[in-house]
């Protein structure tokens, strides 16, 4: 969206109004792809910005599309580093975007792609939402989901700035989710702060000492822990909890493991569980089965809670779940 700060400082450079901003804001907001379509500017302040503010602070790298629809861009930012961000298209219309909010992930999970690359840095509130803009000026978007690189909750003033905005854009707040591995402190800032945005969170084993080996992150925060700020944030916001739980094979898909998760998810109306089948990474690992997947939902159904099935997008241009990593 351009740097908006830069973009405040020219209007008032060039003596503008204050209702500038939000005007060229409301264009960018729509998918307006050049300053010289915003007619409602004066024709010298349009040459202005065209000459003096980028449209974007992201340089598109690579764009990669995959059979069903699902569309990756790789992002540079100006000081060079990777960022991507996916596109989900569905049959019924649904427009799911995932965005990164950190270049890279400090964060360690043995699973993940993204873990495996060198940490870069926060992205701004402007690198944020420019992932979306990009999107924006090729069609309508109605959701997005914070899952792409790094851990939004480490960066959570940036997120919530962008959050605020992406109503403008046409994504609801309510149609906007976080996803953490657990953060606490950051959980506990969204049970008060920033728009009502629903909550998501990596759970992937009920067991703490096997989530410690698959994130060493839950070391720190531990499971119980965490579940008791997601249960102080849903009461706060009265909205149930999204798990992601990652399914690999003989290591968390036990039939065991389906009943101590059914027991650990209480009161089991708070949470809502969706099971992810594993994409492939460099990484040990390998994916369960649908059959253990399918009886995996069975038994946390048979107990009470709701599961689904996540689709999985992507996998043939490595833009599925786990699997962003900015390779070129
Ligand atoms: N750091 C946040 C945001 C990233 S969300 C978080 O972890 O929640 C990305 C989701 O994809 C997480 O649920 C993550 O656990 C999951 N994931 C990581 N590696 C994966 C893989 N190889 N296959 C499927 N899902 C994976």
């Amino acid at each position: 969206m351009a740097d908006l700060a830069l973009l405040a400082r020219t209007l008032e450079d060039a003596g503008e109004p204050g209702f500038r901003l939000g005007q060229v804001w409301r264009w960018l907001a729509s998918g307006a792809d050049s300053y010289e379509l915003m007619t409602d500017l004066p024709a010298t302040l349009r040459d202005r910005l065209s000459a003096e503010v980028p449209l974007s602070v992201l340089a598109v790298e690579r764009e990669a599309l995959a059979r069903d629809g699902t569309e990756k861009a790789l992002f540079q930012t100006g000081d060079g580093r990777p960022i991507e961000a996916v596109l989900m298209r569905y049959h019924d219309g649904r427009r799911s975007l995932c965005l990164s909010s950190q270049s890279g992930c400090p964060l360690t999970c043995t699973f993940c792609a993204t873990g495996a690359m060198r940490f870069g840095r926060n992205l701004t509130s402007s690198e944020i939402l420019d992932q979306a803009l990009h999107f924006r000026r090729k069609e309508a978007l109605n959701h997005v989901v914070f899952m792409g690189m790094g851990e939004p909750l480490l960066n959570l003033d940036a997120v919530l700035a962008s959050c605020e905005r992406l109503p403008d854009i046409g994504v609801a707040t309510s149609n906007t989710a976080i996803s953490t591995v657990g953060w606490i402190p950051g959980i506990e800032r969204l049970a008060t702060e920033g728009p009502r945005v629903r909550l998501a969170l990596s759970l992937h084993a009920a067991e703490e000492s096997l989530r410690s080996e698959l994130m060493p992150v839950n070391e720190r925060y531990p499971l119980a822990d965490v579940l008791d700020a997601c249960r102080e944030w849903s009461a706060r916001r009265n909205l149930p909890v999204f798990v992601e739980y990652l399914m690999l094979a003989g290591v968390n898909d036990r039939y065991e493991q389906a009943v101590e998760l059914a027991e650990t998810l209480i009161p089991r109306e708070l949470f809502k569980v969706n099971l992810i089948p594993y994409n492939p990474t460099d990484s040990a690992f390998g994916g369960s089965s649908r059959t253990a997947i399918a009886a995996f939902k069975e038994a946390l159904e048979e107990r009470g809670l709701r599961a689904t099935i996540r689709l999985t997008r992507g996998r043939d241009i490595d833009a599925a779940c786990g699997q962003l990593a900015a390779r070129a």
